[in-house]
């Protein structure tokens, strides 16, 4: 079945013909800017099965992994849609906001909880990860 989702306002829209292969909730300090001051939630996708249409703007930093990270936003209304790490091109992490069905992923990690604010809310039934964890598959 497929797996379809974009951004608010519509211009950007993408499908996979794949499931995810996990799906992390995600402390790090850059997170927290992107998520309004939540974590994100990330569902790692395959870019072989994976298609994307509409305009975004590409925002490239260092994380703090060491990895150099994409960041894509929709030009138009700013959600945040996708990350990518240039060391691991075979994989789209994509923002379950942004899914037409965000009860189709659900966590089953929370990472970079040594980030995270103290009035956070981690949910205590999963795994934590203090950082970074080994990479998805
Ligand atoms: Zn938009
Ligand atoms: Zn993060």
């Amino acid at each position: 079945m497929t797996w379809t989702g974009g951004c608010l306002c519509g211009a950007v829209r993408w499908e996979s013909e794949a499931p995810p292969i996990t799906t992390r909730t995600c402390w790090c300090r850059d997170c927290q800017y992107l998520g309004a001051g939540s974590g994100t939630v990330g569902a790692c996708f395959r870019t072989a099965a994976f298609k994307v249409v509409g305009g975004m703007t590409d925002f490239a930093s260092i994380a703090d992994s060491g990895n150099r990270m994409h960041r894509r936003f929709c030009s138009t209304c700013g959600t945040p849609l996708f990350s990518e790490a240039e060391a691991r091109p075979h994989l789209i992490f994509v923002r379950v906001g942004t899914f037409d069905d965000p009860n189709r992923a659900s966590p089953a990690m929370t990472i970079w909880t040594s980030s995270a604010p103290r009035w956070a809310c981690i949910d205590a039934e999963l795994p934590r990860v203090e950082q970074q964890p080994p990479p998805a598959a």
